[in-house]
């Protein structure tokens, strides 16, 4: 996005959980781009730190926290730590999450819970540590980063799968209950994004079933109709539209990114 749109988020005061790196990263320039300043959170300090200094130099203000999502004591700490930098906070991104893949009959229980809470509850803790915030100035734009496993299901991504369509209820409940506050929540789904997730996603193919690793790359892209993965790019552009004034019209919804995969 060029500085052309920086007029668009002037002044608002962002922040996006897993922005370390991939779509959380993507979305976090994007927003800088469009004039916000951003403050960035995941467990791993130095990518984190890193991107500090990618959005100052963009001419925004931005801070970092090491945070786990899982852990409700360290993203209330983690909460009140950037809204106080910040000075306040307007437009959340909750990104952080994780796919993991198991057949069902034999499926292991911590993979169950790892993916619930990675996916789930995290954007319950998060959202919870803000939202007195954003309901106390009577603003706020909420987007949370879903993905199609929210529309559809499939083979192996049974926990995933419900994690990730438990996000788009939280998203459709909250988006009623905090109406009266000027406060819109919104989903992102994604189709398989070209990300060190997808890359991990990859790996995990080849590994089990002795695939090569652009044939297993392949398989993934093949599941869009348009045979190609999402650019994290593509993503942060929504996340960017929605931020706006201008689409307060637009809660509850859930937008698919998917190459065209699922049409509702
Ligand atoms: P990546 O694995 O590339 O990046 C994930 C980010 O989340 C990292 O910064 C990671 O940092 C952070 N993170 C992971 N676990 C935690 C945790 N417990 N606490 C805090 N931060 C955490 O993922 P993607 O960019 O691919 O995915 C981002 C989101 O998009 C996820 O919610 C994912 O489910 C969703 N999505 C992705 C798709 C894809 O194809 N890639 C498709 C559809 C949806 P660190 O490890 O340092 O904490």
């Amino acid at each position: 996005m060029s500085s052309e749109n920086s007029h668009l988020l002037a002044g608002k005061r962002a922040v996006v959980t897993g922005a370390g790196r991939g779509i959380g990263r993507s979305i976090a320039l994007a927003l800088a781009q469009a004039g916000a300043n951003v403050a960035v959170t995941a467990r791993t300090a130095s990518e984190i730190e890193r991107l500090v200094a990618e959005i100052q130099e963009l001419g925004r203000e931005s801070m970092a926290v090491s945070c786990d999502v899982t852990d409700p004591g360290q993203v209330t700490h983690m909460a009140a730590t950037l809204i106080e930098g910040l000075g306040g906070v307007d437009i959340l991104v909750n990104n952080a999450g994780n796919a993991g893949s198991h057949k069902f009959s034999n499926h292991p229980d911590e993979l169950w819970h790892r993916m619930l809470s990675i996916n789930l509850t995290s954007v319950y803790y998060v959202t919870k540590a803000f939202v007195p915030a954003l309901i106390e100035q009577r603003y706020g734009r909420i987007i949370n980063i879903a993905s199609i496993a929210s529309r559809v299901g499939g083979s192996y991504i049974a926990a995933y799968t419900a994690a990730k369509h438990g996000v788009l209820g939280l998203t459709r409940a909250l988006a009623v209950e905090l109406m009266p506050y000027n406060i819109t929540v919104n989903a992102i789904c994604p189709g398989y994004v070209d990300t060190p997730m997808t890359d991990a996603s990859v790996s995990n193919i080849v590994s089990r079933t002795g695939m090569p690793e652009a044939k297993a790359r392949e398989t993934l892209q093949n599941t869009s109709p348009q045979k190609r993965l999402i650019e994290p790019e593509e993503v942060a552009a929504i996340a960017v539209f929605l931020a706006q004034d201008i689409n307060r019209g637009i809660t509850g919804q859930a937008i698919n990114i998917d190459g065209g995969g699922v049409m509702t």
